[in-house]
């Protein structure tokens, strides 16, 4: 089995200030995302043990780690894309991303304001994604519980928010609302542009099954 590892980030820590602060995206990376890693690798370690016939495990128990931590993983990997220092970052989307959002939202302020209020009312921790639907070839927004809970198979994440106290609270304390409202000039529209345009170019081809009347 391969072993995960932390990626670096694409600006340094100080780069999303004044709407992420520079010690909240240290620990969020250094700290936070790390255990990510090092919790999935542990499981994938357990499961080789296991399979070797060197130790017993409770099988559930450590695949519900290892998409805990996996799923924690991949989506910190992709939250961080997501995000670009303020003036690369923020604004509004172009191309065939704006496209497809005024299509099945409305416009980007419908979106906009849905995307928010799924943000900060995910129950408990969690994140916000918006994705592309494989199977209808529509863009989705779902609640993600933990880092695996809520999950819709056949969907790209293409844009997601970490709504974790622990992505905002030392800088934002309990308001959880003021973090998502200051995410949005952060957000790297180019990375979601071309996160959208690979998954409609490679995407279409992975579920083999049709749902649609
Ligand atoms: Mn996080």
């Amino acid at each position: 089995m391969k072993r995960y590892h932390l990626p670096q980030l694409p600006y340094p820590y100080n780069a999303l200030e004044p709407y992420i602060s520079e010690e909240i995206l240290r620990v969020h990376h250094q700290r936070h995302h790390q255990a990510y890693v090092n919790g999935a690798n542990a499981a994938l370690e357990k499961l080789e043990k296991h399979l070797k016939g060197e130790i017993q495990i409770d099988v559930r128990a450590v695949l519900r780690d290892l998409s805990f931590n996996y799923g924690g993983h991949i989506l910190h990997s992709l939250y961080w894309r997501n995000m670009a220092p303020p003036g690369k970052g923020g604004g509004s989307p172009g191309g065939r991303i704006a496209d497809a959002i005024n299509n099945v939202f409305g416009s980007f302020q419908k979106f906009k304001e849905l995307f928010s209020t799924a943000a900060k009312n995910v129950e408990g921790v969690g994140w916000t994604a918006l994705g592309y639907d494989t199977l209808t070839e529509d863009l989705i927004i779902y609640q993600i519980e933990k880092h695996n809970v809520l999950q819709v198979a056949g969907v790209i994440p293409i844009l997601i928010v970490d709504v974790f106290e622990h992505a905002y609270y030392l800088q934002y304390k309990n308001d959880r609302s003021s973090y998502v409202d200051n995410w949005w000039n952060i957000i790297n529209w180019d990375d979601v542009e071309k996160r959208f345009n690979n998954a409609l170019n490679k995407g279409r081809e992975a579920f083999s099954i049709e749902i649609l009347l």
